[in-house]
């Protein structure tokens, strides 16, 4: 029966100390003995996988941001585009209002509101036109 070449920490009160593991050895490598948990070979193949595992973690965690990166890039795309298609349709409108006023046709009530929807259409695309501009 050999005794393993491997240390043991044992606890004593707060502190510890390292002590020959009291474990029987089963695995010879490069001429010490180990038992199972000490096995160098087994060590190895423990912080192998650990690591592998970490890589694999990590990897996940990169592509998760990637995702949300590229989801928040084309959600700034889509309000760029909606404020580009709030600023035209308010602007069509604001015309529209202003030929009728050039023809003498009298502002009906639908006409004087969408008047103010498309104020608050221009004025709604300048404030995202803004907040992109700032959070370039
Ligand atoms: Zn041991």
């Amino acid at each position: 029966m050999h005794e393993c070449a491997g240390k043991a920490y044992h606890r004593l009160g707060i502190w510890g100390q390292w002590d020959p593991c009291s474990r029987s050895a089963t695995v010879q490598r490069d001429g010490k003995w180990y038992c199972w948990q000490h096995d160098p070979e087994r060590v190895k193949a423990d912080e192998e996988k650990r690591r592998a595992d970490w890589d694999a973690k990590r990897d996940r965690e990169l592509a998760k941001y990637k995702r949300i990166a590229r989801n928040a890039k084309l959600g700034a795309l889509v309000t760029m585009e909606t404020a580009g298609l709030l600023e035209r349709l308010g602007k069509e409108a604001d015309l529209s209002y202003e030929k009728a006023g050039d023809n003498g046709d009298s502002h009906t009530g639908w006409a004087i509101q969408l008047h103010h929807d498309a104020k608050a259409a221009l004025a709604l695309a300048a404030s995202i036109r803004e907040v992109l501009e700032a959070s370039k």
